[in-house]
């Protein structure tokens, strides 16, 4: 049996600038895949460097951003002001929809607007669906928001909770959206970007670097874990812990400690990362949304006007259910047949492909499953057992939320330890 103070599951971004943060040495991390980076991965195939989706960095924080500047500097990165537009009824308009109804046809805009300025505010909302229809109206909310949260979330959307994006939804008012008719602002949290050339990984190559790699164990998957005797077992070695750290899914880790499989659920999402021949038709847009069920994906985004590149290379994303059977080959297919019916190609061939099955992706954030998540993670800190990270927490959180959680985390325990 091998001793250890800090026990870490996961060797993605949570978990690794967790290690990052410690006063000690005296950490094991472990992580099932045979390489560390968890969603953070990139992959590299001829030209082509490919993230798991796009995954880029738009910090909130100076703290973070001081953290990782020395490897997200400027000849490493691009930096870019955001250009997403929504693909509706054959044409672009700009991003978010509820801000930008004025660039519709007339008709769309009419019943966007009337809607907007009738719905049915409340002082409290049941689910996101209500929250939508209550804050936009049934106009904007049938063209767009319903169905595109849909298809990425791949459940009925009265199934979430009112706040399951947090602060990733760009929320409007009345008075935001007609200014906006005049004077364009489009602001977001991701107004700009910072992206580096080689991928997310770099800044798992970062923290890793920073780490005693002898204290990172792959190939280790967890298969039981004893909060009561601080024990933590893999097929291959049995650990005994003083602190246990997790950032591996909540479902999982929870189903490990008690056996009790809790009422939660999420989507998946299928990633086609795609490099072609020839050069893009449009150089300017960072990624599209697809709002239209006719459509296979919900979201198209490009690395090529990203990085600045000649060639052509995408990530499609498409949202499944955690039930859902998905035929990875039929949807290559309509993808490629949906990408010429929007313009995207025209002639262009394949000259390389990925596909990546993200699962989970985006978790069901709703009362209930914030309720039972809590409950545990309050009694498992009891027992110095604490979990964190996009997964950990069963949450909707960035790369920087999951390392400045991992960061707070490391110095609350270290002060317990003074
Ligand atoms: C489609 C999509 C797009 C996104 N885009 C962005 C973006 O543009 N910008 C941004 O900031 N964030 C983005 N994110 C969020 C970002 O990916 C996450 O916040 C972050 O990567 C989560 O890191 P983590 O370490 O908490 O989890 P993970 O990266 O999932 O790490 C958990 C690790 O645990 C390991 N593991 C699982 N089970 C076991 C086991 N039994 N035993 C041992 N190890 C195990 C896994 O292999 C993995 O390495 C996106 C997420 C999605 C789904």
């Amino acid at each position: 049996m091998t001793k250890v103070k800090y026990l870490i599951l996961g060797a993605g971004i949570s978990g690794l600038s967790f290690a990052n943060y410690l006063d000690s040495k005296d950490y094991i991390i472990l992580e099932k895949e045979n390489e560390p980076g968890g969603l953070c991965r990139t992959h590299k195939i001829d030209e082509y460097v490919w993230d798991y989706a796009g995954h880029f960095f738009h910090f909130k924080n100076e703290d973070s951003k001081n953290f990782f500047k020395p490897t997200l500097n400027n000849e490493k990165c691009v930096e870019q002001i955001k250009t997403t537009k929504i693909y509706f009824k054959n044409n672009y308009i700009d991003y978010p929809f509820q801000k930008n109804i004025h660039q519709l046809e007339k008709e769309d805009f009419i019943d966007c607007l009337y809607y907007l300025f009738f719905k049915n505010e409340k002082e409290d909302y049941s689910s996101f669906k209500d929250m939508l229809f209550g804050k936009f109206g049934k106009g904007i909310c049938e063209r767009f928001l319903i169905p595109y949260n849909e298809k990425l979330y791949a459940c009925d959307l009265d199934y979430l909770d009112k706040d399951a994006m947090g602060r990733f939804f760009p929320y409007a008012n009345i008075e935001d959206i007609i200014k906006n008719m005049k004077n364009k602002s489009n602001s977001s949290y991701n107004d700009t970007f910072i992206y580096p050339i080689n991928g997310a990984q770099t800044v798992i190559s970062y923290l890793m670097s920073k780490l005693e790699k002898s204290n990172v164990h792959l190939n280790e998957e967890v298969i039981d874990i004893d909060v009561t005797n601080k024990i933590v077992k893999t097929k291959n070695e049995t650990y005994k812990f003083e602190y246990l750290i997790n950032s591996i899914p909540f479902n999982i880790f929870n189903k490990l400690c008690n056996g009790e499989e809790l009422e939660l659920s999420w989507n998946r999402v299928l990633v086609f990362n795609i490099g072609f021949d020839l050069p893009a038709i449009d150089k300017t847009i960072h990624w599209i949304y697809f709002p239209e069920k006719e459509y296979n994906f919900y979201r198209v985004g490009f690395y090529n006007n990203i990085l600045k590149k000649e060639k052509l290379s995408i990530y499609v994303e498409i949202g499944f259910n955690k039930d859902e059977p998905i035929n990875i080959d039929e949807q290559y297919q309509k993808t490629l047949e949906n990408l010429k019916k929007c313009g995207i190609i025209e002639n262009h061939k394949v000259v390389a492909k990925e596909s990546i099955l993200m699962d989970p992706a985006y978790v069901h954030i709703s009362n209930k499953s914030n309720e039972d998540v809590s409950k545990v993670i309050e009694k498992l800190s009891q027992n110095n057992v604490y979990t964190i990270g996009r997964y950990g927490s069963w949450t909707y959180s960035s790369m920087e939320d999951c390392y400045m959680q991992a960061k707070n985390l490391a110095y609350t325990i270290g002060k317990e330890n003074i």
